[in-house]
């Protein structure tokens, strides 16, 4: 947060617009709506609120499957759960690390083969990287399935020139704390369609119809972002170009100082894609390495320093147990062997280089010693 978020929150405030409504709220859709190459855009209070109106706008319903990337966060399927609908995990591709395009692409046709096709595709872009949306998009097309870009880690990165946000029918960012460009709480649902994004606003203001009296023919959500959020959302928004620089930095000097030792990678970026680098992701081979993820973690930790796994598989998750999944062992290797390095977007040049000071000795600690035989040996 810097002086002009500080301006927008006082100036949203001094406004008396206290509400989930107000000049704040529309400035922050219209920003972001341009921002991501859309028509239009509804805020909300989260990501996943965002989400669950796309798969409702889109009619997804009890008996319904929709389709999506197994390696991410819980968010991007449990508002398929509230609306009774079925998930069904899929694989990643190891180039983007992302819904793999050809395994759905022929996913699609057999299930198209034997009648069973999804409502709806919900694509994640993965600590901010753009899955490969040219022959997922062309899939979707050829067989009627909607698509909903899951772009909460992904604002500000692109995809052969076009922006994260702009694939799919509908595609919801996320303005979480966690998340690049934050404004404590909150999320929106971008789309082409006017008339579908002015319904996602009604569903979220609690489905009033429009008469003078409260009256009410559908169930709706409390969904709406608060009007003093949105100014530091408009402010952010504002600010995303150097935002994202920042966790591009993180990456590189991570990098330029740790890729060339042995057993350790880090997430591709193919031609073409430009990540937000949300998080840094690394991968580990502790055989060449020397540490494995769970190794190097606990290392960072004791001099408190907060390092996470992957996101687990959500088809490994015991609350999907029972939900099928279609291939998944590429997931499941990255959640075996990776690891994600502080990235905020405050971390300093030091701070990064304590991290690599850990993690390299991480690796020499484990070094098997080579043995010279000298003359005292012979
Ligand atoms: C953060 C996140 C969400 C949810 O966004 P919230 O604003 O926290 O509700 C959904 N999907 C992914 C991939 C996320 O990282």
């Amino acid at each position: 947060m810097g002086p002009a978020e500080r301006e927008a929150l006082l100036s949203a405030f001094d406004s008396g617009w206290i509400a989930p409504l107000g000049p704040q709220v529309e400035a922050f859709e219209r920003a972001l709506a341009k921002r991501v190459g859309r028509s239009d855009a509804a805020a909300t209070n989260s990501g996943t609120a965002a989400l669950h109106l796309a798969l409702r706008l889109l009619g997804v319903g009890p008996g319904d499957e929709v389709w999506l990337s197994t390696l991410t966060f819980v968010a991007s399927a449990t508002p398929i759960t509230w609306l009774g609908a079925e998930p069904v995990f899929m694989d990643s591709e190891a180039r983007t690390w992302n819904l793999d395009p050809e395994l759905f692409a022929h996913a699609l046709d057999c299930g198209a083969a034997i009648g069973r096709l999804p409502k709806a595709v919900i694509v994640v872009d993965i600590y901010g990287q753009c899955a490969d949306y040219d022959p997922i998009v062309a899939a979707c097309q050829r067989h009627g399935v909607a698509l909903i870009e899951d772009a909460a880690e992904s604002l500000g990165a692109s995809y052969h020139g076009r922006p994260a946000g702009s694939f799919g029918e509908l595609a919801l960012v996320s303005f979480n704390g966690n998340k690049i460009a934050t404004c404590g709480g909150g999320g929106m649902l971008v789309g082409d369609d006017p008339q579908v994004i002015a319904r996602a606003r009604w569903l979220a203001s609690q489905a009033r119809e429009d008469t003078a009296h409260y009256q009410h023919e559908l169930g709706g959500y409390n969904y709406r972002l608060s009007n003093v959020l949105a100014g530091i959302g408009v402010a952010q928004v504002g600010r995303l170009d150097e935002l994202v620089d920042h966790r591009r930095a993180n990456f590189n000097h991570y990098a330029a100082e740790l890729a060339s030792l042995p057993g350790i990678s880090f997430m591709p970026e193919p031609p073409g894609y430009r990540s937000t680098r949300w998080l840094t992701a690394v991968l580990l081979d502790s055989e060449q390495f020397g540490a494995g993820p769970e190794q190097v973690r606990l290392a960072l930790d004791r001099e408190g320093i907060e390092s996470r796994p992957l996101w687990k598989p959500l088809h490994m998750q015991p609350l999907f147990a029972r939900s099928r999944c279609i291939g998944g062992q590429f997931t499941e290797q990255l959640f075996a062997r990776g690891l994600c390095l502080p990235s905020g977007s405050t971390l300093r040049g030091e701070d990064r280089d304590r991290v690599i000071q850990i993690i390299r000795a991480c690796h020499r600690a484990a070094r098997p010693q080579v043995f010279m035989p000298t003359e005292a040996c012979a």
